[in-house]
């Protein structure tokens, strides 16, 4: 049977790096993550399962540490201008196994673009916070941004420019005290240690100067997080509430300042957005694994199931989704990488060409995962196969980052210079 590696991939523009990051990964998800996959959703609140594998790849492994300079002890992929078409490559791996994973997986590294990456290195919260990272015990990270009264709003910065932020960062001295309350960050429910906050310094302010993100160590006084939610899929991801109370940092712990934040703020959406995209890749490539074992081995009037026109035309539709995506997928981490060619990775272009290039996926891969559920008949909804188990996690890659309302608004914002979307 063929593999998955039949599918296209963009051969001139990947990384010797990520391709060797992308073998070591296969093996892990192969040994620690896929015999035990089917245990996660009962595993949400625990993580009893789920940890031992994240120790293995984040801290034994090391790959919590690539994005940190190599003088601090990291890899120095914050430096290099193949950045997300290897990061594209690790989350389609991880996800192939588990989507949940991969997206905490991709969190850990999220908020750090901020003071990773070029040209905004923030060197000394590098120093601050790399030491955390150079330990063989895994280390999370989030990026707490929605709020109770609504996500979309916050993320919408180039329309609402913070103005509905209601987590309030002001002055005393040389600290910033933070007051609010975070729902749905990726890697909280108790697992966070470190996290990056979207806070207004002037609460209900157009300017966007006013946008603060700053970093705040889990273990800070004032300082909790809920438990994890049961939500329909991606247990490995653990989400909660966060409130923060009267909790003080120093007032070097903002990302890159007055202005910059905000500003590059369009870079986590275009980022976030680019691994969505490998997510979805990652889980349909498996679904590709189990489908080929179905209808090899399940047979219709004496012949194998693939055999039969109407089927064969589903397996035709699933590739063909398959493919496109995975294309769109690269050709979006490139778009990320080479900003010399199509511009910074937070212009509200390659912010609308990243959402439109993640809904566009999300929804064929739904689309088609359905039409997969369908063919398998009551083998789809069988834990056994894992099918049922991507097809609840996926649809979430549907839903965050403002879901698919903000992407089309910012969408036809951009391309038809809509003015008051
Ligand atoms: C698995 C998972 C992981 C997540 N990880 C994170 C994380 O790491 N950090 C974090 O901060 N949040 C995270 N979230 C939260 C997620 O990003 C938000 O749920 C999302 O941004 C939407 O916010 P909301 O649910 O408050 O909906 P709202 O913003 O209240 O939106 C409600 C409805 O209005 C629609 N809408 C919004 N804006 C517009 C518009 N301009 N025009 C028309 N319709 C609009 C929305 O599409 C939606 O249908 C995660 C969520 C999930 C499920």
């Amino acid at each position: 049977m063929r593999g998955i590696d039949v599918f296209s991939r963009p051969l001139e523009y990947l990384t010797p790096l990520g391709e060797q990051v992308g073998e070591i990964i296969r093996e892990w998800v192969e040994k620690e993550v896929i015999p035990y996959r089917r245990g996660f959703d009962e595993d949400y609140l625990e993580h009893r399962l789920i940890h031992p594998p994240f120790k293995k790849l984040l801290g034994e492994y090391g790959i919590q540490r690539i994005l940190f300079p190599e003088d601090l002890g990291g890899w120095g992929l914050g430096h290099s201008e193949y950045l997300c078409v290897a990061a594209f490559r690790m989350f389609e791996e991880i996800a192939r196994a588990d989507s949940g994973m991969a997206v905490a997986f991709g969190v850990v590294f999220w908020p750090l673009v901020l003071i990773c990456c070029e040209p905004h290195v923030n060197r000394r919260l590098c120093e601050e916070f790399a030491p955390m990272f150079m330990t063989n015990e895994p280390v999370f990270s989030c990026l707490a941004m929605t709020e109770p009264q609504g996500g979309s709003d916050i993320e919408n910065v180039e329309v609402l420019k913070g103005s509905t932020i209601r987590t309030v960062a002001v002055r005393d001295g040389d600290e910033w005290v933070i007051n609010g309350h975070k729902l749905w960050p990726t890697n909280t429910g108790g697992v966070a240690d470190l996290m990056g906050v979207v806070c207004t310094t002037n609460p209900g302010s157009r300017n966007p100067e006013d946008i603060a993100i700053i970093f705040v160590p889990a273990d800070a006084p004032g300082v909790t997080q809920g438990p994890a939610y049961e939500k329909a899929g991606m247990a490995a991801d653990k989400n909660g509430d966060i409130w923060f109370e009267n909790v003080r940092v120093p007032l070097w712990y903002r990302a890159c300042g007055p202005g910059d934040d905000a500003k590059y703020y369009g870079e986590i959406v275009s980022m976030g957005n680019m691994g969505s995209i490998a997510f979805a890749v990652g889980v349909m490539l498996n679904i590709y694994e189990k489908l080929q074992e179905y209808v090899n081995r399940k047979t219709y009037r004496g012949m194998p199931l693939k055999e039969n026109d109407a089927v064969a035309g589903v397996l035709a539709d699933f590739a063909t989704t398959i493919e496109a995506v995975r294309i769109i997928g690269y050709q979006c981490a490139r778009m990320c990488d080479r900003q010399d060619l199509y511009g910074p990775r937070w212009s509200p272009e390659v912010v609308a060409r990243a959402r439109a290039h993640r809904y566009f996926a999300a929804d064929r891969a739904l689309e088609a995962i359905g039409k997969v559920m369908n063919l398998m008949e009551c083998f789809g909804p069988d834990r056994d196969w894992d099918v049922e188990k991507h097809w609840r996690d996926i649809k979430m890659v549907q839903l965050w980052l403002g879901g698919k309302q903000l992407s089309q608004m910012e969408v036809a914002r951009w391309f038809f210079e809509c003015e008051t979307l």
